[in-house]
């Protein structure tokens, strides 16, 4: 970006050294504040963490709660968001303490410790620390249980290292292990397998990660609900830190933060534990007989495999022969018509059925208008999969007409099941659905996603860890 707001202020010193008796000393004013300079070089540099809470790769190019809100800040200023992801925690607060960077969102829980290091922006969001166990083993009843019966390991220099630290002052046998390479997804999996007995992570790690181990339980809250913030330095300059705070102010009282939260979290509310395990058996199982097809047939139409691959299961559970009572069949289960009208012959044959659910899902997300940004696009498109693109567009209209977002998926999800109610769709153009089915088929697609790219992920040599640099262009 090549535009400067950046003013050069003049400043002047007169030495004491001219006129001995009267020193003028001339406020020097620091040539410009953060946050022009932030606007200066065109760039908002975050450091964060990759993790489903805060900052990943997702389906539709980088996602996560901590990336969209980074997003929308950097967008509000007109500049480009670069993050870097260092390896820990402490080097993500030392990196901000020390301004190699104007702020760290990495789902950073505001401690007592770090209130007096950092500066914390208003919280987006409350956890509670949890104690984890393995289903099967007794469940402790507290954390000095669990710490001196098995191997109790945790985030190093995290929000759980820190507490720990302020139990030893009461019971000072208490032991633990503390990691600073291993991240909060990483512990649950070592408890999963067996290789240790308990971590505490956050309760968001918790709900996000669970899905994928099955096994594990929570033995109990280890803290009061504690707030998740940025963290800014300390210093005079607190140009930058106090747009964040009205940033975050008009997000709340918006009510779009609350729907970025759920946008976020709703998805794994009611999450089926059972089914992950008999996911989990079909994509050792089925998933390689078609893997091959998903691929070539996502790569035709732009789309993630991954993606393509989820909607099947959920369609079909990677059957070709699937049947259900209204006639919709195949792989992708398409109905007659969708399936005449996309040229396809052959519905029970895997190759035409998937490549006809790839060329539909992709004239969806085609259809969805211009302005909705992703991943809201794709949600939205896998609804108009599920219903039907006229219902998706009544349920948009409701939304609008209840005050809500109709571009939002949190927003649209939750006016969906109104269109089983006739109060709500006598008023629209396509009449009656069954909307709640299309919010549970978004839901479980997302799930299956996740589970899905966790999987393959770990199947593959653990990539090297160095810091990832992501760059997204503002929405124009
Ligand atoms: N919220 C935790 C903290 O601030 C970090 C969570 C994690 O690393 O998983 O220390």
């Amino acid at each position: 970006m090549g535009f400067s707001l950046h003013k050069r202020r003049v400043c002047g010193v007169m030495g004491a050294a001219v006129v001995a008796t009267a020193v003028i000393l001339v406020a020097c004013a620091p040539p410009s504040t953060q946050l022009e300079k932030v606007k200066a070089r065109g760039e908002l540099r975050v450091l964060s963490r990759q993790a489903a809470t805060t900052f990943y790769e997702g389906p539709a190019g980088p996602a996560g709660l901590e990336y969209e809100l980074l997003r929308r800040f950097a967008d509000e200023l007109g500049v480009e968001l670069v993050i870097e992801t260092p390896d820990t925690l402490q080097e993500i607060l030392d990196g901000v303490r020390e301004g190699r960077a104007d702020l760290a969102a990495a789902g950073l829980t505001v401690t007592e410790a770090r209130a007096r290091l950092v500066r914390f922006a208003p919280p987006y969001q409350h956890i509670t620390q949890q104690l984890v166990y393995r289903r099967g083993g007794e469940a402790p009843r507290s954390l000095v249980e669990a710490a001196r019966r098995g191997d109790l390991e945790v985030v190093a220099d995290s929000s759980h290292a820190e507490l720990l630290r302020r139990l030893k002052a009461r019971h000072p046998d208490l032991t633990w292990r503390e990691s600073p390479e291993t991240d909060s997804m990483e512990l649950l999996q070592l408890v999963a397998e067996n290789l240790i007995d308990y971590t505490i992570v956050d309760s968001n790690e918790l709900a996000l990660n669970r899905r994928f181990f099955p096994n594990l339980e929570v033995a109990l809250d280890v803290s009061e609900p504690q707030p998740l913030a940025w963290a800014f330095a300390l210093g005079e300059d607190d140009s930058l830190y106090r747009a964040a705070q009205d940033y975050f102010r008009r997000l709340e009282s918006s009510g779009d933060l609350a729907r970025l939260v759920q946008g976020y979290y709703r998805h794994v509310d009611r999450y089926d534990y059972a089914g992950t395990r008999t996911f989990l058996r079909h994509v050792k199982r089925r998933l390689p007989r078609y893997r091959e097809l998903f691929e070539a047939a996502a790569e035709r139409h732009g789309l993630d495999w991954k993606l393509l691959a989820a909607v099947a299961y959920q369609e079909s559970h990677w059957n070709p022969h699937a049947v259900s009572p209204t006639g919709v069949r195949g792989m992708m289960m398409l109905t007659r018509a969708t399936a005449r009208h996309l040229g396809i012959r052959r519905r029970t044959d895997p190759v035409q059925s998937i490549e006809g659910g790839a060329r539909y899902l992709a004239r969806l997300i085609e259809r969805i208008p211009a302005h909705i940004p992703e991943p809201d696009r794709t949600w939205l498109a896998l609804a108009a999969y599920n219903v039907g693109f006229g219902h998706l567009e009544d349920a948009r209209d409701i939304t609008r007409r209840r005050g809500g977002n109709p571009d939002a998926w949190a927003s649209v999800r939750e006016n969906l099941p109104l269109l089983r109610k006739r109060k709500w769709y006598r008023t629209t153009r396509y009449g009656y659905a069954r909307g709640n089915e299309p919010v549970r088929y978004v839901e479980n697609i997302r799930s299956y996603y996740d589970i899905l790219d966790w999987y393959l992920q770990r199947e593959q040599p653990a990539p090297p860890r160095r810091p990832v640099l992501a760059i997204a262009t503002p929405a124009l």
